[in-house]
């Protein structure tokens, strides 16, 4: 199941890239028109058009 259709705040997901810092473990912070997600390793926050995140994501890991 690759969609995510039914993704919803602090859900923590893997997108299909890592993030350079090495950790590809992402928490939701929001989930909208944008998606907005968290590394939970760096902290660093950063959001897509949900489009674009479509095409990044890869499954939920909780
Ligand atoms: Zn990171």
């Amino acid at each position: 199941m690759k969609s995510s259709k039914n993704l919803k705040e602090n859900d923590i997901i893997a997108l299909k890239k890592a993030h350079p810092c090495g950790s590809n473990r992402w928490a939701v912070l929001k989930v909208g028109m944008q998606v907005k997600l968290e590394c939970l390793n760096c902290g660093k926050k950063m959001s897509f058009a949900r489009r674009e995140f479509e095409k990044r994501y890869k499954s939920i890991l909780k």
